[in-house]
């Protein structure tokens, strides 16, 4: 019996493998070329400042128009990362979100700050640093307008590396966020050699807000530790008014969510003036 049931276990495992196998395979091969189809936008979403609520910073959000439907990053980036198309899709990210940015502080946002997504093969390069000064000197942007976001595992894996890179870019004026924190295995005190500036308390820490007794001490623990170690703290996933409260309350001086606005294209947030012309 134990073994019938072994081998029947064993074959819908192969089932389920083929099948993301295969789902893998399509989206790489519908990912080749797609840059240059001109299938990608980049989506736009305020982060506010807890205080005035002002919009000071957009963070960058990919987006893909495949088939006549718009497919969402989680769906693609971790197939364009293993193929090595994240290399060419990213350096178009950081050339598009840069390019609007110098749109956007010309018409209506005059300093506002971009935050790009980097993902973990672009921090593994060193090119980098370089491809972002170029970037940011094609435009006329400072690279203190800049912020390119990292998660906690990017750091730990292969940590000297990107050490290294980090530092160059920091070296620029460049802002590196530790985006989703929360949601890794390490801590902060573990990254104290990174030149960190930002962090971002993962959403569902947000999400717990009014839930789960321990969201308050977690959420309180995170914004000291960060106050401790000069770090600002922004609270991602803000989709209510109690939520923003708590938030504020605990010391997040900035916060990013549906409350204040979704991701949308670069047209929505560009002045009401210019949009008519
Ligand atoms: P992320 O960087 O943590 O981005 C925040 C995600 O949370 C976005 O999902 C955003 O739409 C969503 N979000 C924002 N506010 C709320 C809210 O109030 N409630 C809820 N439930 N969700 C909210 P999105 O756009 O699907 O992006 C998912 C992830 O894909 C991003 O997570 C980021 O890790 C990655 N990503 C996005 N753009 C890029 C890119 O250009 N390059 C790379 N390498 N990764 C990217
Ligand atoms: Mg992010
Ligand atoms: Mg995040
Ligand atoms: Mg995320």
């Amino acid at each position: 019996y134990a073994k019938k049931r072994g081998a029947g276990a064993l074959s819908y495992f192969d089932e389920s493998l083929r099948h993301t196998a295969m789902r893998e395979l399509a989206v790489a091969t519908a990912l080749r070329g797609a840059v240059a189809r001109g299938e990608f936008e980049v989506y736009y979403q305020p982060i506010v400042a807890t205080r005035s609520r002002r919009t000071l910073v957009f963070e960058a959000l990919l987006r893909w128009h495949h088939d006549g439907v718009l497919v969402s990053p989680g769906d693609f980036v971790p197939v364009a990362e293993s193929t090595n198309i994240i290399e060419e899709i990213g350096a178009w990210v950081l050339d598009t979100a840069i390019a609007d940015l110098a749109r956007l502080r010309a018409d209506g946002h005059p300093d506002v700050s971009m935050s790009v997504n980097v993902s973990a093969k672009q921090l593994r390069d060193d090119s980098l640093p370089g491809l972002v000064r170029e970037t940011l000197a094609k435009h006329g942007v400072n690279g203190d307008c800049l912020g390119l976001e990292v998660t906690e595992s990017m750091l730990v894996d292969d940590a000297q590396k990107a050490e290294s890179v980090l530092v160059a870019l920091a070296a620029q004026g460049v802002l590196v966020v530790l985006d989703d924190f929360g949601t890794g295995y390490s801590s902060l005190s573990r990254l104290r050699n990174m030149p960190i500036s930002v962090l971002k308390i993962d959403k569902s820490f947000v999400a717990e807000i009014g839930h789960a007794p321990s969201a308050l001490s977690l959420l309180a623990a995170i914004t000291s530790m960060a106050e401790a170690m000069s770090i600002t703290a922004v609270a991602e996933g803000v989709e209510t008014e109690q939520q923003m409260a708590v938030i504020t309350e605990m010391g997040c001086t900035f916060a990013q969510g549906f409350l204040f606005g979704r991701p949308a294209p670069l047209d929505t947030w560009l002045s009401a003036q210019n949009r008519q012309r």
